[in-house]
């Protein structure tokens, strides 16, 4: 498809002669900014139009098809909230209004805390960071300050097993730490023997997601958040995953310290396009002291301006309460029933990375079928696309091999998952049956097969316009 700059021809714009005419004192720009031409592409409205609207068409959004990407939590976002969202008392208040005309958004401020509170069995919450990094990050400097404050100046490392997401390991770097990584055992969760090794008195803390990013809640987690504890260490919980327990089991309860939730992924706001998420950090009641947006003299200072992307906050407070208390667990339920199912229907075909019952997805192995007809996940992936489909998550997490994580989410129907399943059914069928072609897909989207190294090394960003 063409950039709006390649359909734009000279002088085919729309007419300024029915604009109301200048009715303040022309200005003469100087002339350093007057150098700069400013090239706007011409087309009339028709065109612009239905130029936004190809661009939407050959997006992949939940409102077009299945988007069952693992470890993102992609699941559909009722209309209501945004309607909630767009009121203007919402939309048209500024940070620095007198508290006393915003009561209704304080209020629903703290409400939300309160609700997160309560389903992550912490103290105490902030909304202020932006997104899941954000809040690892504020959540570390928590865990920094809370070491400072005691004079514990050595505790300089914190631990991370190596199935974490990336962000874990860049965040606690970006904080000031060291990072140990420890491997996973047989089962993909936390080595118990290496935790007990990796622990001392150098440790500021551990980060765990939980249930992990293989889809597995790990069974020791009242021990290895104990083995922290006892060497003196805090505890940090990724809350990405929140999606599978939420309402049933607290991280507060497994000996959690410090979490961060993804606002944008398990209450309702629509993300994938780089849209604006949040990513609240709580943590229990000997941390508040700490906290971004406290007046305490201990607080770690602001992470982001006023209190946050508000209006991702009015999504959460909306989905909860239009969900209820029953909901919150009920969504629980479904995800992991969702995900359970179709490991079930896959695991003859497609060999599991763990073969237990998982939590809100599931890893698949494709290591057999590389190995056997040389098609890989990135194959199997591609041809996902030429069927409406948007693919699993690939090649994560790393310690699984030819990886492709399937998140199917509560919202979908069974019919959804049936055709689901049927589509990787064919495609193994027809990998088995012609494995050269799986190379060439997928053949009916807007692009074909890209060079994805070269579209990651030397991207193009920036229009170039003929001289
Ligand atoms: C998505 C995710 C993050 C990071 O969250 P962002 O909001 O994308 O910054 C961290 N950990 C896990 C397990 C995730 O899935």
């Amino acid at each position: 498809m063409k950039l709006i700059f390649e359909r734009s021809t000279q002088g085919a714009g729309a007419s300024t002669q029915y604009l109301p005419s200048c009715d303040v004192p022309e200005v003469r720009l100087s002339g350093k900014m007057r150098s700069r031409q400013l090239r706007l592409p011409s087309l009339p409205e028709v065109e612009v139009d239905r130029h936004y609207s190809e661009l939407a068409r050959n997006a992949h959004g939940v409102n077009d098809g299945f988007y069952p990407l693992g470890s993102c939590t992609m699941k559909y976002n009722p209309a209501v909230n945004e309607d909630a969202a767009a009121l203007p008392g919402f939309t048209k208040i500024h940070p620095l209004q007198d508290d006393e005309t915003k009561k209704g958004c304080i209020k629903l401020a703290d409400e939300l805390k309160k609700y997160l509170c309560e389903i992550t069995g912490m103290d105490a919450m902030t909304l202020q960071p932006a997104a899941g990094a954000h809040g690892e990050f504020t959540g570390l400097l928590l865990i920094k300050a809370y070491h400072r404050s005691k004079g514990d100046l050595k505790r300089t490392k914190i631990i991370v097993p190596d199935s974490a997401h990336g962000t874990n390991p860049a965040s606690a770097s970006m904080a000031g730490f060291e990072v140990v990584s420890i491997p996973s055992d047989e089962n993909g969760c936390v080595d118990l023997a290496a935790l007990k090794a990796a622990v001392g008195e150098d440790t500021a803390g551990l980060m765990l997601t939980n249930p992990n990013t293989v889809g597995l809640f790990d069974p020791n987690i009242l021990e290895i958040t104990g083995i922290v504890h006892e060497a003196g260490g805090l505890c940090y919980y990724d809350g990405a995953n929140l999606n599978a327990v939420m309402g049933i089991a607290r991280p507060g309860d497994m000996g959690f310290d410090v979490v961060h939730l993804n606002l944008h992924k398990t209450f309702a706001t629509p993300h994938g396009g780089g849209g604006p998420g949040s990513g609240p950090s709580g943590c229990k009641e000997f941390l508040r002291p700490f906290l971004p947006d406290t007046d305490d003299p201990m607080s770690i200072g602001a992470v982001r301006s006023f209190s946050g992307n508000f209006l991702v906050a009015v999504k959460a407070y909306a989905y909860l309460i239009s969900i209820g208390a029953e909901g919150v667990p009920e969504a629980a339920k479904g995800a992991v029933l969702n995900a359970n199912y179709m490991k079930t229907k896959l695991a003859d075909l497609y060999p599991m990375a763990y073969d237990t019952v998982c939590m809100h997805e599931f890893v698949m192995s494709l290591e057999k079928m590389k190995h056997e007809i040389g098609v890989s996940a990135l194959d199997v992936a591609k041809a996902m696309l030429d069927h409406g489909i948007h693919p699993p998550t690939m090649y994560f997490p790393l310690i699984v091999h030819e990886a492709l994580m399937v998140e199917p989410t509560e919202t979908e129907t069974k019919e959804t998952l049936d055709e689901a399943v049927q589509l990787l059914r064919d495609i193994h069928a027809a990998a088995y049956a012609d494995p050269e072609k799986m190379h060439q897909l997928p053949l009916h989207t807007t692009v074909g097969r890209l060079d994805e190294v070269g579209a990651a090394r030397n991207p193009v960003i920036r229009y170039e316009f003929e001289a």
